[in-house]
């Protein structure tokens, strides 16, 4: 169900971004969606890279077998969270759920 509210909010905006035009300077140019996605898709990606690593940089504590750990960066960047708690699958129990972070952190 939320799944498909996001495509049909994606295809809504999809519809917008045709074509825009652009007024510089007395002259009105055509610039095509691609110009604005392709920008837009490239920040997301790059936020997405780096808070990723920024997540992943912190040690994680499971909280069934007590161990710590860190989480790829690709698990980091889209792992749902509650404050700094966040779910992850254990590497070391396989369990999935909340994991709070530990109070060290590499560098
Ligand atoms: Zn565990």
């Amino acid at each position: 169900m939320k799944k498909i509210t996001f495509v049909l909010l994606i295809a809504a905006l999809m519809s917008f971004l045709t074509s825009c035009e652009v007024n510089w300077f007395d002259k009105q140019y055509d610039v095509p969606w691609w110009m604005i996605a392709v920008p837009v898709v490239i920040l997301l990606a790059v936020t997405w890279f780096f808070g990723g690593k920024y997540i992943a940089s912190k040690e994680y504590v499971c909280s069934k077998c007590g161990k710590n750990f860190y989480p790829k960066w690709w698990n980091a960047a889209f792992s749902v969270h509650i404050n700094n708690d966040r779910v992850f699958k254990c590497p070391h129990c396989g369990r999935k759920g909340f994991c709070s972070p530990s109070k060290k952190s590499k560098d």
